[in-house]
């Protein structure tokens, strides 16, 4: 007989111990963990680059039941969201539930319980949680050549330390990642190259130490860090409703967080030819923007280059555009990761009567009932399902999630029963709900997108990712759902 586990979340993020927290609140205690990495706290662990930081306030990141009144500086560093992640691990009992090195190469719903497979093994539980974020399947460019490179290659989310002294840098790619990255290569590079395929808004980052005595305050009177957090939390929501959710009724909004960037990039570069090439021509929010005060700068360095000519190849000592070559030591992939073809899902999951989650995503729309349960999948929660991510802060999605956990569960034990699946109409009616809000409102619809290369939008060229809905709305969903969206069946 092989153990039945009560579930197996896969991942160890921040997503996948709110999970597991939450279960065990439950009283499901036998849990397993698996995670592909080795060891847990997701994004915050695989990566590593210099300058990594979260780029959004602290005091709004981070569970609300377990506030961290240590935050070193407004925007803290990554690694102490990585010591967060163990501490939270250590409090909450779950090190011990977790397995590392383990990648989940399928799940399949079989009679009354889902069957996990990995690394050979077979796992089995009554439940299925996936918590596998959404950048986690780390690209890299399909560049003519890019194999015959003779320098160090390295990626962002594989960052191993490279010593640039006296050597010349190349990095493809100016996502959030990179503007984080970009002054910190130039700082030790004797000269940079940045292969610039579409700008990104960036804004002033008003970031600062946070002085030992308010860390003790906020240590003593916790009610103080919670006045900052919603603080914090309400201005994340302003910022999203008025750019991206409510863009038809809030357009002036989204206009004032263009001039802003565009203000902040006037202040630090002088050079109009070099502003033209910085300057997006989408509209603010239809891709990530980001924070930073020293980015716009690094370009007005004597060794720092902006190339805006696609990279056409690459060859064994340098990379070719239409303005001709340039030779570098070192190669730096600053392209993200990949979405819409490896993920969603990360792996493959079967559910009742055969039914591929992977292709019936793609052969009909990506979709999840309240971005978590999907019909045809029973007893699977899918935390990074179309639709789910709500807010600026990733705590806000989880929070919800580990909310509507809760009442499902709890309904679904009141009844004496054990298995749950969405009903058919419950998820066509949230789709059509989502489906209008993004069409008649958002600036994904409304907006110009089309040159942001965002990936906020799938192959269909629907932006699916978010939830257009305010955080509000997103917690009263979670908690007040009507259980009757819900078959439940012993
Ligand atoms: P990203 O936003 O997807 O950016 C990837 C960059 O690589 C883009 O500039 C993209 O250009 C470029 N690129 C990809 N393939 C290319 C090619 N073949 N040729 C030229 N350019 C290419 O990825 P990211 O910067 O890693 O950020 C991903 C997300 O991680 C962010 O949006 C954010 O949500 C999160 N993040 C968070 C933090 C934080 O909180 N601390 C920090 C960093 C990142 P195109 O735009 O033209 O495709």
């Amino acid at each position: 007989m092989t153990r039945r586990y009560d579930a197996i979340v896969v991942g160890a993020g921040f997503g996948g111990m709110g999970a597991a927290i939450e279960l065990k609140r439950l009283g499901l205690h036998d849990l397993l963990i698996l995670e592909r990495e080795d060891d847990l706290g997701g994004t915050w662990h695989v990566n590593r680059y210099p300058g990594l930081a979260v780029d959004i306030p602290s005091p709004t990141y981070s569970y609300s039941f377990e506030p961290n009144p240590h935050w070193s500086r407004l925007f803290a560093p990554g690694e102490e969201l990585k010591r967060y992640a163990e501490h939270v691990a250590k409090k909450y009992g779950l090190r011990p539930l977790m397995r590392f090195g383990v990648t989940v190469t399928g799940a399949r719903w079989q009679d009354d319980h889902w069957q996990v497979a990995a690394g050979g093994e077979t796992f089995t539980a009554r439940y299925l949680v996936t918590a596998t974020g959404f950048l986690s399947m780390p690209r890299t460019p399909d560049i003519a050549g890019i194999e015959s490179f003779r320098g160090e290659v390295v990626h962002t989310a594989a960052w191993k330390p490279v010593d640039l002294t006296g050597k010349r840098a190349g990095i493809i790619g100016t996502g959030a990642t990179a503007v984080q990255l970009i002054p910190e290569l130039a700082r030790a590079a004797s000269a940079l190259t940045v292969f610039q395929r579409t700008p990104i808004w960036v804004s002033p980052k008003p970031d600062h130490p946070i002085p030992p005595r308010v860390r003790q305050l906020f240590t003593r009177l916790p009610f103080a860090q919670r006045a900052v957090r919603w603080l914090g939390n309400t201005i994340l929501e302003l910022m999203m409703i008025s750019g991206v959710v409510h863009y038809k009724q809030l357009r002036v909004a989204n206009r004032l967080a263009e001039r802003w960037c565009r203000a902040h990039l006037h202040r630090q570069v002088r050079d109009p030819d070099l502003r033209r090439k910085l300057t997006p021509d989408y509209s603010f929010g239809c891709k990530r923007p980001t924070f930073s005060n020293d980015y716009f700068r690094t370009f007005t360095k004597p060794h720092v280059r902006l190339e805006t000519s696609a990279v056409e190849r690459i060859d064994e000592g340098g990379l070719v555009t239409a303005a001709g070559r340039t030779e570098i030591d070192v190669l730096v992939l600053a392209t993200g990761f990949d979405l819409w073809d490896t993920n969603f899902p990360a792996f493959e999951v079967i559910g009742r009567d055969g039914k591929d989650l992977g292709k019936w995503w793609r052969h009909n729309r990506f979709q999840a009932y309240e971005g978590m349960t999907v019909p045809g999948f029973p007893n699977y929660l899918s935390l990074n399902s179309p639709y789910s991510y709500s807010g600026l802060s990733y705590f806000t999605t989880i929070e919800c999630q580990m909310t509507h956990m809760r009442r499902l569960f709890t309904a679904m034990r009141s009844r004496g029963s054990t298995v749950f699946e969405v009903t058919q109409k419950a998820n066509d009616e949230f789709l059509k709900r989502m489906r209008t809000k993004v069409t008649q409102n958002t600036v994904f619809s409304l907006g110009h997108c089309a040159t942001a290369h965002s990936y906020y939008f799938n192959h269909h060229g629907e932006a699916t990712l978010l939830r257009p809905t305010s955080t509000t709305s997103a917690h009263r969903a979670a908690a007040r759902f009507p259980l009757s969206h819900y078959d439940f069946l012993v």
